[in-house]
């Protein structure tokens, strides 16, 4: 026992001195990324670097820094990182990584360069549940604890550097972008709440804001392109950002900043007390728009029927398919949804229609839809059987343990838990989204189940309940 555990440290030791005396060795310096922790900047002998739009960090980052424990597996090539209940597993060279046993695809496999071991960062960090952002303002990577609050609290603090990359949960790509070459930029002059009424005015041009919402809080945040603040706005010159005070009784502040450079966008932030909608009441369009804060008619939720059409998804042990058990379950939601008076329901498919993943997802985020909902059936052995609900986005965590707490006790199949995966729709859709993966359609048990009337009514009610516990309709 002693020997083995000896034996590990050794390995440990030799992962650890290869790097620290490779470092030696000139680095690129200029590939060099500037990375922080809790808003430290951390200063690893070995420069981060991008390869092929990922961040590669040095082995030590993530054993030191990030608090894990990393073995090395010298004879496999193999990295092991463990931290509280999270296990990762990757191989230098492939592709395939796998966290507490399940498996999954990286963007960039595990390097060796230079006897440096370089991890890809933002995977290890967010199945460690660490935020990690590029801040194109300042060309760095960001990496956050959520236990850390992830918004100041409104009119005490100003924002912290990467502070304006947070508040969204778009998966940003780590590249570093050009600055917009930047015709017809629109210098934005004044951005003020009254108390009825949001206003932004700009030198010239046509402001088209795209608008969407994020919970826990609730905020609304506008991406303006083809835009620049006037530097008269900055409170923060260093990070091109300012906040002011807001006079209307649902918005407690406004941020602000440059948020992107290609094409050159301005973000700015309201942070609101209550779920409201913001609509434009003029100049849409316009250098000058007037926009109102209201109570939403109703909440706009999307029920997204896997597959169709020529794309029948998983083979079902009965005959049937998968698009065809997915869009009974998803018009049995959306007719139950429609009973609801704080909801409009909408279906990306309500017949054998094919629609590719994007227009899915952006059908949801032109609605600026509250939530998503996509139904599929499982397909692996014949003897796999269970629910499992998927979600990809920090947003999506809790909206994902609610419905898979009704879902699971609906179906009564075995309890595949919650899990994380870049699925397409979960991952570009703008609000809180999660995929449904109800039963095992290559399971004989299961799919008559799936196929039963009352099953899939009960369902269907689970996915209602957790829906209205998502958006706090009693
Ligand atoms: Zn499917």
């Amino acid at each position: 026992m002693k020997l083995k555990w000896m034996y590990t440290l050794l390995l440990l030791l030799i992962a650890f001195m290869l790097p620290a005396m490779a470092s030696a060795a000139p680095v690129n310096s200029a590939a060099g990324v500037p990375l922080f922790f809790n808003g430290k900047e951390l200063k690893p002998e070995v420069a981060p670097r991008i390869i092929k739009d990922v961040t590669m960090v040095p082995v030590r980052i993530i054993a030191e820094e990030l608090g894990s424990k990393v073995t090395w597996n010298q004879e496999a090539q193999k990295v092991t990182i463990v931290k509280n209940t999270q296990k990762i597993e990757m191989v230098i060279n492939q592709l395939s990584a796998t966290v507490n046993g399940d498996k999954y695809k990286l963007d960039s496999a595990p390097l060796l360069i230079d006897g440096n071991t370089l991890l890809p960062v933002r995977f290890i960090a967010e199945n460690m549940g660490i935020e990690v952002d590029w801040n194109d303002v300042k060309k760095a990577v960001y990496l956050k604890e959520k236990t850390v609050p992830l918004e100041s609290t409104p009119g005490t603090a100003q924002p912290v550097p990467g502070q304006t990359t947070e508040v969204t949960d778009k998966p940003a790509t780590d590249k570093p972008v050009s600055v917009a070459n930047g015709n017809s930029l629109s210098t934005i002059k004044k951005i003020d709440m009254t108390a009825s009424q949001l206003l932004i005015n700009a030198d010239t041009g046509e402001l088209k804001p795209s608008i969407f919402t994020l919970k826990n809080p609730e905020r609304i945040v506008l991406d303006i392109p083809n835009a620049t603040l006037d530097p008269a706005l900055y409170k923060d010159e260093a990070n091109k950002s300012g906040s002011t005070v807001s006079s209307n009784v649902y918005v407690s502040n406004i941020r602000y900043s440059l948020y992107a450079t290609s094409p050159s966008t301005v973000r700015i932030v309201l942070d609101m007390k209550d779920s409201m909608d913001l609509n434009w009441v003029s100049g849409l369009g316009t250098s000058a728009l007037v926009g109102s804060i209201q109570k939403p008619a109703k909440y706009r939720v999307v029920i997204d029927p896997g597959h169709g059409d020529q794309d029948p998804g998983a083979k079902a042990t009965n005959g049937s398919n998968e698009k065809t058990f997915n869009l009974s379950m998803g018009l049995k939601v959306y007719k139950l949804l429609q009973q609801e008076a704080n909801i409009q329901p909408y279906m990306t498919r309500n017949d054998d229609t094919f629609i590719p993943l994007d227009d899915r997802a952006k059908f949801a985020n032109d609605l600026n839809a509250h939530v998503f909902v996509s139904i599929h059936g499982n397909s692996y052995l014949a003897t796999s059987t269970g629910t499992e609900t998927y979600y990809y986005k920090s947003d999506s965590t809790e909206f994902a343990k609610i419905m898979h707490k009704y879902l699971a006790a609906a179906t009564g199949l075995a309890d595949r838990g919650v899990r994380q995966e870049p699925f397409r729709v979960v991952k570009v859709t703008n609000m809180p989204a999660v995929l449904l993966e109800v039963g095992y359609l290559s399971n004989p048990k299961d799919t008559a189940l799936m196929f039963n009337e009352d099953f899939q009514n009960k369902v269907a009610q689970a996915i209602v309940a957790g829906i209205k516990e998502q958006l706090n309709i009693k």
